[in-house]
């Protein structure tokens, strides 16, 4: 079976200004190809190091996949460095040096003389198109080793990859007669060692794969990874997941790159249903999470951060009494909170969050991490009970994902 390495080039990225997420989409991809990725390095536009980098990459793995220096500049180093591991020369394209011209004479800007070195090859390469750049890529396969480089900026980076790489690819793993896949199922409600203990039938026969849990933002993911034939790997994956989720049942939010305001958003669409929010903990956190969708508009009305309580009884109309009867953070004042902005907004569902986020304003009947929340609909109003341990941060962002999952387990019937 194929196995990768990812080396990152840039200075900025040893010096934490950029973040390195082009080995993170490239990982992502070569993984769900069926390619094992086996380490990655991070250099800078250091000769040495981009040259150290490639001599292990090159001598423990298949493939290298590098992105960033192939750029104008003098700190632009990678194709030389590749010709000196490979023992190979840069020679000239002049079909390469016609579209970096074609690309400057498109935008009526001058080009430097220095652009030209963008269109020097190792012999054997073949250059990938960059419709979004100046610097073409780089395809190579040599001595049964295959070396790709990309450039560095993630918007010409991930077309690229998409558009020329990942078919290359794709025919290599085909040929191959092992391959890896792996998948994501994502649950939440239960804790890790819950969801353990339910899967333990599952951890005990795993059918050759293995199986992880990991903890995310109040999420549990369980990652299947097998190693075998595409068919055999294939049906064994397929096999896994109906197990798990005959165990997880509702608690299984989405699977791989799914988010939960994705879901939710997603079920909200189909049902035809808009929802408002009353937010008093989270500060606008959920209505931030849902408006990360685009189009969201389409089912979230929108919502009130209504944190004092003159906010919460001007806003949503919540008593006077009831408050000072019960407290903000209250049932009480959750039911009423989610009944005031569904009737406000005119919207098929509310729902409302009070709690609190800490550190300070704990008691011991009501402690840090307390959380109400309500839910409105044409027939009732519901409140819910939760109790969320950790600094401010965590609280308020498990509280907004809590609310987004009960509206998710609303609208398929659970909640
Ligand atoms: P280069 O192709 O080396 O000229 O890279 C140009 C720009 O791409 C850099 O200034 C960064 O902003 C961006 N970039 C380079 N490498 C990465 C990476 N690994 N992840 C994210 N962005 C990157
Ligand atoms: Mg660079």
């Amino acid at each position: 079976m194929l196995k990768a390495y990812i080396v990152s080039t840039g200075t900025e990225l040893l010096l934490g200004q950029t973040p390195d997420t082009n080995s993170l989409f490239i990982s992502r991809a070569l993984t769900q190809m069926g390619i094992k990725v086996m380490g990655k390095a991070v250099v800078g536009d250091n000769h040495e190091y981009i040259r150290r980098a490639f001599s292990t990459g090159l001598e423990t793995t298949d493939l290298v996949i590098c992105s960033g220096g192939l750029g104008p500049t003098r700190d632009d180093l990678t194709k030389q460095v590749v010709c000196e591991v490979l023992g190979c020369k840069l020679e000239r394209r002049p079909e390469e040096e016609e579209c970096i011209k074609e690309f400057f004479a498109r935008r009526h800007r001058r080009m430097p003389d220095s652009n030209l070195r963008q269109a020097l090859f190792p012999s054997d390469a073949e250059a990938l198109p960059n419709p979004l750049g100046t610097a073409p890529g780089m395809y190579l396969e040599k001595d049964g080793k295959t070396i790709v480089l990309l450039p560095g900026p993630p918007r010409e980076m991930e077309p690229m990859f998409r558009a020329e790489v990942a078919p290359r690819l794709r025919r290599r793993v085909g040929q191959q007669k092992q391959v890896v896949l792996s998948r994501v199922i994502k649950v939440l409600g239960p804790g890790e060692s819950q969801v353990e203990e339910m899967l333990q039938e599952v951890l005990e026969d795993p059918q050759g794969a293995a199986i992880a849990l990991l903890a995310q933002d109040g999420e549990i993911h369980i990652r299947i990874t097998l190693e075998d034939s595409l068919e055999r790997a294939t049906r064994t994956l397929q096999e896994l997941e109906d197990r798990i989720i005959g165990v997880m049942g509702w608690h299984v939010v989405g699977f791989d790159q799914d988010t939960l305001p994705e879901v939710v958003g997603k079920l909200l669409r189909e049902a035809g249903l808009q929802v408002a929010f009353a937010e008093s903990c989270t500060g606008g956190l959920a209505a931030k999470l849902i408006t990360d969708l685009p189009g969201s508009s389409e089912f979230f009305w929108g919502g009130a951060v209504s944190y004092a309580n003159e906010a919460k009884m001007e806003l949503l109309g919540v008593s006077e009494s009831t408050l000072s009867e019960y407290g903000a953070v209250s049932p009480e004042t959750a039911k009423e909170m989610a009944r005031g902005i569904r009737e406000r907004a005119g919207v098929d569902i509310g729902i409302s969050i009070t709690g609190i986020a800490g550190p300070g304003g704990g008691s011991s009947e009501k402690p840090v991490g307390l959380v109400y929340m309500g839910l409105a609909d044409n027939r009732e109003v519901k409140v819910k009970e939760q109790r969320f341990i950790g600094g401010r941060e965590a609280v308020r962002i498990l509280t907004a994902k809590s609310a987004l999952d009960w509206l998710r387990r609303y609208l398929i019937g659970r909640g």
